[in-house]
């Protein structure tokens, strides 16, 4: 194929651009280092970026013929933590790493944006390639949504990629329906009444009642939730007390929840509070509950992910595109599907033999490079089939 070709003639000015942005990695918001090399890329592909979203790039290309609108996104921050790998190419920016893969995600978008821009005379209709910031966050999306970035003009159908630790390279992973869960945060802190450690008859203890109300968290995902439909209540710190010999006033717990299906992923909050109302005033104490739904489940909308499917297997061969479990991670590709339809799918970059198996936020994670054709090569193909069709 065509796309594959031109990709894997663009193999070293990808790995050269991947590798630039691992050396630089910026947080959420930040990245605006990334964010100039995209443009100043793009311009010289004679494509016009726009800044948009404080750190992310958009930029269309127009076919010689008419049509639909077609969107591509790469996410480009990178994350709060200490590379190790020992790279020759390691990050320059103590505590700060690209450990996420999102420096390939960039890589590769800017060689479809290559990969396309010389085959505009077979293009029927309009790429647009959309470079977002904040994906750890999970704020980037909704964001760039906010300032317009699927409208003018109009997006019809649009396109993520994410580099899978768990998926060799040569392989991507595409299928329609739920694929990644939803992301919610959220903060409890109970309050009682501090005393003497020796009379605790005389206060109201906070840790006590804390711990009531965790059990009854950990029941709601198995009695209460339709276990057919997964969820995860996952308690991640508590701070409470200040001394061994005090009855401790507040306890403060944060979690994140995760689900994939909308009733699920409604009601836990509700499910949450009554647990947490009943048992306080069971124990006498007060409590303070902070909820945000940070995203929505990832759902592939099914004729998109047929199409991207279809499109991959022309270039990798059917037994090279495979089906993988769900993950209950989450990505705020989401927020991209509730507005139009489209499909992610997960790019294999694991190999063994070169140490690149450490799963995604360790600070050993690294991507076999030879990814970066088949994952730019997929992104064009998959444009290049929604327009043409
Ligand atoms: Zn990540
Ligand atoms: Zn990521």
């Amino acid at each position: 194929m065509k796309t594959l070709e031109l990709a894997n003639k663009y193999y070293n000015w990808m790995v050269e651009l991947r590798r630039d942005f691992h050396r630089h990695p910026e947080p959420s918001f930040k990245e605006y280092r990334t964010s100039k090399r995209i443009k100043e890329e793009l311009e010289k592909m004679g494509l016009q970026a726009t800044t948009i979203g404080e750190t992310g790039v958009v930029a269309l290309l127009k076919g010689d013929k008419e049509g639909k609108v077609v969107a591509l996104r790469a996410d480009i921050d990178a994350l709060s933590v200490n590379e190790e790998t020992g790279l020759e190419f390691s990050s320059e920016v103590p505590g700060m790493m690209h450990a996420c893969g999102h420096d390939c995600h960039a890589a590769m978008l800017l060689g479809a944006a290559k990969v396309l821009s010389e085959m505009k005379s077979e293009l029927n209709g309009t790429v647009k390639f959309i470079f977002q910031p904040a994906e750890e966050m999970g704020s980037g999306a909704k964001k760039m949504v906010k300032e317009g970035v699927l409208e003018n003009p109009k997006v019809d159908m649009i396109f993520g990629m994410h580099i899978w630790s768990d998926v060799p390279v040569g392989q991507v992973s595409l299928q329609p329906g739920p694929i990644m869960a939803s992301g919610d945060v959220w903060k409890l802190t109970i309050k009682g009444k501090s005393c003497h450690g020796s009379s605790p008859w005389q206060g109201v203890d906070a840790i006590t009642c804390a711990t009531a109300v965790l059990q009854g968290f950990h029941t709601l995902a198995t009695r209460v939730n339709d276990v057919r439909n997964p969820i995860v209540i996952n308690v991640g710190t508590i701070n409470a007390g200040e001394r061994f010999n005090v009855v401790p006033a507040k306890a403060e717990i944060t979690g994140m929840n995760r689900a994939f299906e909308e009733y699920s992923h409604s009601s836990m909050p509700k499910w949450m509070e009554k647990v947490i109302k009943n048992t306080c005033e069971a124990y006498g104490c007060e409590y303070d509950f902070k909820y945000d739904c940070i995203c929505d489940p990832t759902i592939n909308e099914e004729v998109s992910a047929n199409l991207a499917k279809e499109a991959v297997e022309k270039l990798i061969g059917k037994e090279n595109v495979i089906n993988i479990e769900k993950v209950m991670g989450s990505e705020d590709f989401s927020e991209y599907l509730n507005h139009v339809p489209g499909a992610l799918m997960f790019l294999g970059g694991r190999n063994e033999k070169k140490k690149c198996c450490y799963s995604h936020h360790s600070n050993f994670f690294n991507v076999d490079e030879d990814a970066l054709p088949i994952g730019a090569s997929s992104y064009a193909q998959v444009a290049l089939d929604f327009l043409n069709r």
